[in-house]
């Protein structure tokens, strides 16, 4: 896919902000579904003139701006699950064409609150409290996870709107406070699919493979670096497809649903971050996906 086409694709998101800017100032429009804990934002920034180099940061992580046209960047920011309500600033530092100096701008996100549910499953007790013969697995999975985090380069290779894995309904238990067995752990980091055993998975975007092996807490496991700092991971397969390093294209099946790994039953687990931020792929679909860029929210 061109880049063209790439470029008309970040533009639909941005039309709502046609008024041009005043004086020296930027205008800095969201598209999210909301400003809340573990919801994806893309800020659309449009200069008075040519900008030749923007730099944002935000939440302690350099962002990836992405020229969209001479005038217009665009910028993923992701806020974590974990973010408190208030307000957090994304810096942004800019050059604008016929000018040496650097001019800088805040963008304030106003972080609302958001009530995460809990949930209470039942698991095998192996999955809370884990034999100490399983403790060099699980120490190796979380670093190989961390990494597949970490691992988004500023190369873009996703060029077309982000798509649903699996066909069908997803429940919203991102974030839930989850307590197994009667025992509190981490929330709930992705989107769960009610995806039947043998349910083709597509990679809801291309990107590089950056994990495909079995795992201890997530079973079969999925990791695609997209770039521009998004990284998806699907857990619990049955089935993996693709290996470790190739590139998959948006929609070429990774997989298969299972239930593998700590699930009460089948389903597909999908996770997402944005440079290393927590959100529900729910949200980044509302942004990313074709709906959210039809209706430019
Ligand atoms: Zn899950």
């Amino acid at each position: 896919v061109s880049k063209a086409v790439l470029k008309s694709v970040l533009l639909a998101v941005g039309l709502v902000a046609v008024a041009l800017p005043q004086g020296n100032s930027l205008r800095i429009k969201p598209s999210a579904r909301s400003i809340q804990p573990g919801e994806l934002v893309m800020l659309t920034i449009t200069g008075p003139d040519r900008i030749d180099a923007l730099r944002a940061r935000a939440f302690d992580e350099d962002l990836i701006p992405q020229r969209v046209d001479d005038r217009t960047w665009q910028v993923i920011v992701g806020i974590d699950l974990d973010v408190a309500p208030g307000r957090h600033g994304v810096a942004l530092r800019w050059t604008q064409a016929g000018h040496t100096s650097t001019q800088t701008a805040t963008h304030t996100l106003d972080v609302t609150p958001k009530a995460f549910r809990t949930r209470t499953l039942t698991v095998p007790e192996t999955f809370v409290n884990p034999p100490e013969s399983a403790q060099a697995q699980i120490a190796a999975d979380a670093k190989l996870i961390a990494q597949a985090w970490n691992s988004s380069t500023d190369e873009r290779y996703w060029k077309t709107p982000f798509i649903a894995p699996v066909p069908h309904e997803a429940n919203s238990a991102f974030g839930s406070r989850s307590v197994y067995n009667g025992q509190a752990r981490s929330p709930h980091g992705g989107a769960d699919f009610a995806s039947p055993t043998g349910t083709p998975i597509k990679a809801p975007n291309t990107g590089r493979v950056v994990i495909a092996r079995d795992m201890y807490y997530t079973g079969g496991t999925v990791a695609i670096d997209h770039g521009l700092g998004l990284v998806s991971l699907v857990a619990h397969l049955s089935k993996i497809d693709v290996k470790e390093g190739q590139m998959v294209q948006v929609g070429e099946i990774v997989g298969e649903v299972g239930a593998t790994g700590r699930v009460t039953g089948p389903h597909l687990h999908w996770a997402v971050k944005a440079r290393n931020a927590r959100v529900d792929p729910l949200s980044l679909l509302a942004v990313l996906g074709a709906a959210g860029l039809q209706t430019g929210r």
